[in-house]
């Protein structure tokens, strides 16, 4: 069949079958080298979910209102969660309009709100520039005296697409687009707080309605390190979210000198590896990432992390048919996690459109466990679904696009619209 290939504003090369040209979204979408330029995107206004109470403060100063108007804008943002000026009751007319001069408030508009079972609740949201990102609340059912139901999860993005290219992901099959500034990832969360307040009886809405939060979604983390520094502190801060910095995860690829820095901020975040090959020749094989920072320079890193933070971290291992699910790889797996005292997440591979590896039997999935039990690592495997934290957010926009390009073309979509 013959194809027209269209840029998205968000950067994917999309290739358009005849049949759905009337604007719908087919599915193939693939690698292109222009979708690595970094785009820089300046908004006409800052959004107020970019700034500090120190930034805004001085602002807020030096237009000639008193600073501790500052404070009573992040009080209406973080605790009362308001997403229109007018509703800043106690603000002067005045300084409210000197806010909407100046300011925007949320950078994001959801455009897609899609529970897909009991578990996950997707979020896609669209920026000003018409970029897409993904944002899941999962809902992790947890047992045991004197705990909640179930704990929340927000897995959130850090960029428009990914540039490591990594062969199992959906992200990094589709190429980069840009860093996000600090507010667009802050309003991610803002938005999973204003539905959930939404539905909630919780008497005091003020707090964070999400227990963690873990940056595994769209991009990574550690290539936009300012904006992710930014963000934790704003989301750590009193006068913000007021979310523990322990409670937080950075999940990373594998950039040893940035893992280094991590580890002497102020901020004391969890840490995840992606690790998904035990040794450098299969690492080599799915993770570009490898060349630059083999094993050799990652885990020593990783090692001195952990030694700075003296808490267990995570290796995030996908296991993927024929490619890096031998036992010899458990075995390698298990001497690495016992060097670094770490837990290990074994992920079956889930599938990507356009790829065409397999996950492995869960007889063999079962025995590459079962290695690293006896080498006395603690392992988890995810199997569930809507549990699959990693895989859910690594695919989350690949898939929207192309089941919105389905359901278009259907009666009734699934979809729901709330715009939150
Ligand atoms: N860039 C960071 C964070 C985003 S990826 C990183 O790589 O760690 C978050 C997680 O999703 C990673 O552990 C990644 O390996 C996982 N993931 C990506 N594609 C997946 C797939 N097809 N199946 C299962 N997990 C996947
Ligand atoms: Fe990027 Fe992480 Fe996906 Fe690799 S796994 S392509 S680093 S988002």
């Amino acid at each position: 069949m013959k194809c027209s290939c269209v840029h998205l504003p968000c950067g994917f090369l999309l290739f358009l079958q005849p049949r759905n040209f009337s604007g719908q979204i087919s599915v193939e979408i693939l690698r292109n080298p222009c979708t690595f330029a970094l785009v820089k995107f300046t908004p006409a206004k800052p959004s107020l979910f970019g700034e500090t109470l120190e930034s805004l403060k001085v602002s807020v100063e030096a237009a000639g209102f008193p600073g501790f108007r500052a404070k009573q804008v992040m009080e209406w943002l973080y605790k009362k969660r308001v997403d229109q000026w007018d509703a800043m009751s106690n603000l002067p007319k005045a300084f409210r309009a000197w806010l909407d001069t100046h300011y925007i408030l949320y950078p994001t508009s959801s455009l897609i709100d899609k529970r897909s079972d009991d578990v996950t609740q997707k979020l896609l949201l669209e920026l000003e520039d018409k970029s897409l990102i993904e944002t899941v609340l999962i809902r992790a059912p947890q047992t045991g005296v004197g705990q909640e139901s179930s704990r929340k999860t927000v897995c959130v993005s850090i960029q428009v697409g990914c540039a490591y290219g990594c062969k199992f992901c959906a992200s990094g099959l589709a190429g980069f687009r840009r860093n996000l500034m600090a507010a667009e990832v802050v309003s991610q969360l803002m938005h999973i707080c204003r539905r959930e307040d939404a539905h909630t009886t919780r008497a005091k809405k003020e707090i964070a309605s999400f227990d963690n939060i873990v940056f595994m979604g769209m991009g990574e983390p550690l290539a936009n390190y300012d904006t992710l520094i930014q963000t934790i502190k704003i989301l750590n801060a009193d006068w913000g979210l007021n979310f523990g910095a322990r409670r937080i995860t950075v999940s990373t690829s594998g950039l040893a000198p940035q893992i280094l820095k991590l580890a002497n901020e102020s901020v004391p975040v969890r840490l995840a590896i992606s690790l998904h090959g035990a040794t450098n020749e299969v690492r080599d094989q799915i993770m570009p990432i490898n060349k630059k920072y083999p094993l050799e320079e990652l885990l020593p890193a990783v090692k001195a992390f952990q030694e700075k933070h003296g808490r267990m971290l995570t290796l995030e291992f996908i296991m993927i048919k024929d490619v890096n699910d031998s036992l010899d790889q458990a075995k390698a797996l298990t001497k690495i996690a016992r060097d670094l005292h770490a837990h290990v997440n074994c992920i079956p591979y889930n599938k990507v459109e356009g790829l065409e590896w397999q996950r492995p039997s869960v007889r063999r999935q079962d025995a590459f466990v079962d290695v690293l039990r006896k080498g006395g690592v603690s392992v988890t495997i995810r199997r569930e679904k809507g549990h699959d934290i990693n895989a859910a957010c690594g695919q989350l926009r690949l898939k929207t696009e192309q089941k919105m390009a389905e359901d278009e073309s259907k009666p009734s979509s699934p979809f729901i619209n709330p715009r939150v």
